[in-house]
């Protein structure tokens, strides 16, 4: 929003919650990387406590066979209960742009039509056509870098960027796709495989996660937000907490009270206030802006905000191979199967899923000491070499259907270190969501079968442990005023100076897609509206 409303010539302020952080910084350029402590974690403990949890929710025994569990401990991690919801988010200037995986997918034509396709969810207002100029101008932002004849996916143009090859240990996991009959193909990402837009391209070196180094993922901080400063239009405020959104007597938004760098009280006048702070705190901060004129939470007329959150459906699981396939060197998840991305009547749940590969947190013999070697001396040496650059993820996202009882709202006693009331997170599994993971589980074993890999080390599963990466929902978009938050423009149906442009706005989640080309193309779609909207004096 801020790269699209300055290039527009509209003045922007930026607050942000976090702090700017530097590339050349990352502990990934230190010999001693994996002995520092992660980039992130810091301003991730710092919002950990920015949440608590709804009632815990009991397993149901029917799928005790999915608990999650590890050779090295060889029990299952949570035996009764739901472990609590576990969001991960990272604070700072580019928001979970900085520590993700740079995946860039367009969700399919039929992801925004569940309900009138496969009778579940909801159609959202917008169709794919309505994205696509947005999603191919994002892409060229971004430099995305993806192969164009991907079966599974709406016919398009050719990619900003080829494709990244695949690396020797993804071409090893192909053979149990391949022998299934199923595709694994070359991810779409937006990291770079050439010099691109002043950036060098990825050095494979698997640390998308903790900050890229290089610059060549396409992360917020290094691709837009510089080209918005360049404007002179836009002004970030790093370490500045938005509070409260203010109206004025026509129930108009007249700017934010935050807490600046020196947690001083201070407010930013403005014509139009846009809330971008995840799914999880753009609803916090709707409901903490009560007034008279909402003393429900402002733009909640509907009763809607902090409904239908959507949390991460995954299963994972931990595959050793018999011979070196270098699982540290390369992307984080340079491949993907998408033939489970369209929903199939003839199975026991409806929902999209999307299987990928990756070494996930497994780049450097660190992380293998933490998770997966253990002991000391000779044996913790020799399972060392037998494990080090020999194990790969195999795991699947899909989508949760929207459910009106998972849902943020705020915790009526918990407050955070402005003495602010705290989002409170409840979410619980379905027959549908259950039903699924079971599908994951039972595709996942037999496509490490296929792929003949030596031992299963360990698998792990929505059904008893929450890792929330991809959220949505919360501030549903829609037509009806009555039956959701924002309009197809992501434009509050109640506050017409009010826009909520973040994954909240989401109606379904694109059957196992991540989400952020679709958070980034809805923005720049919003971002030309609301311009020409202004210029006609309209907002
Ligand atoms: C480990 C990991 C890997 C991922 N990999 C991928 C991937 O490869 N591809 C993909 O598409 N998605 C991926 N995701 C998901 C993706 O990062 C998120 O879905 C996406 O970034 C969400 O965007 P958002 O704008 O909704 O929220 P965020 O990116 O969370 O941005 C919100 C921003 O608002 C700030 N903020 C919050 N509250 C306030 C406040 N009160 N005042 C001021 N500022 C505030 C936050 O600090 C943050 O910077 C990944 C997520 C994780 C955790």
């Amino acid at each position: 929003m801020a790269y699209s409303l300055s290039q527009a010539g509209f003045s922007v302020v930026v607050l942000e919650a976090g702090p700017r952080f530097d590339p050349t910084q990352y502990p990934l350029n230190q010999a001693d990387w994996e002995r520092l402590p992660k980039t992130f974690s810091a301003s991730r403990d710092a919002q950990r406590d920015h949440y608590t949890s709804g009632p815990k929710e009991p397993l149901n025994p029917q799928y005790r066979h999915l608990q999650s569990w590890t050779e090295g401990e060889k029990v299952s991690v949570n035996k009764t209960h739901r472990a609590p919801p576990k969001v991960y988010r990272v604070k700072g200037v580019g928001g979970c742009t900085l520590h993700y995986q740079g995946e860039a997918h367009r969700f399919s034509p039929h992801a925004f039509k569940s309900r009138s396709l496969f009778g579940y969810g909801e159609d959202w207002p917008i169709q794919y056509e309505d994205l696509e100029p947005y999603y191919d101008k994002m892409e060229k932002l971004l430099g995305v870098a993806g192969d164009p004849n991907n079966p599974f996916k709406a016919p398009r143009g050719p990619f900003p960027n080829p494709p990244h090859r695949l690396s020797c240990a993804s071409q090893r996991f192909k053979q149990g796709f391949d022998e299934l009959g199923l595709q694994l193909h070359q991810n779409s990402v937006a990291i770079l495989s050439r010099p691109y837009d002043g950036r060098v391209p990825c050095n494979y070196c698997n640390g998308c996660s903790q900050g890229c180094m290089m610059g060549s993922k396409s992360s917020m901080d290094v691709s837009l937000l510089p080209k918005a400063e360049a404007t002179g239009n836009t002004r970030i405020l790093a370490n500045a907490t938005a509070a409260q959104i203010q109206i004025d007597g026509e129930e108009k938004a007249k700017g934010v009270m935050f807490f600046d760098e020196k947690k001083q009280e201070n407010f930013v006048h403005a014509k139009v206030v846009v809330l971008s702070a995840s799914a999880m705190e753009s609803p916090r901060l709707l409901l903490n802006s009560e007034s008279k004129a909402f003393p429900d939470g402002l733009a909640n007329r509907s009763g809607g905000v902090g409904l239908y959150f959507m949390e991460t459906m995954f299963h994972d699981l931990t595959a050793l191979f018999d011979e070196p396939i270098h699982s540290h060197k390369g992307l984080q998840i340079d491949a993907r199967c998408w033939n489970y991305n369209f929903p199939n009547p003839s199975q026991s749940f409806q929902a999209g899923v999307v299987f990928g590969v990756s070494p996930l947190g497994l780049i450097g013999p660190g992380a293998y000491s933490k998770y997966l070697v253990h002991g000391w001396g000779k044996s913790h040496k020799d399972q060392m070499r037998e494990y080090f650059g020999r194990t790969l993820h195999l795991f699947a996202i899909g989508e949760q259907h929207p459910h009106p009882n998972n849902q943020v709202k705020l915790d009526p006693t918990e407050r955070d270190g402005f003495g602010l009331p705290v989002s409170q997170l409840a979410t619980q599994l379905h027959a549908n969501e259950l039903e699924m993971l079971n599908f994951m589980a039972i595709r996942g074993k037999a496509i490490s079968n296929a792929a003949r890999v030596k031992r299963v080390l360990g698998e792990a599963s929505a059904y008893d442990l929450s890792g929330i990466t991809h959220m949505g929902g919360t501030c549903r978009m829609g037509s009806d005023p009555q039956r959701s938050v924002v309009n197809q423009f992501c434009q509050s149906h109640d506050v017409p100076n009010l826009f909520v442009v973040d994954a909240s706005c989401f109606v379904t989640q694109g059957g196992g897609d991540s989400p952020s080309l679709t958070i980034q193309a809805l923005a720049l779609r919003a971002g030309e509206y609301l311009a020409k909207e202004a210029r006609k004096g309209n907002i």
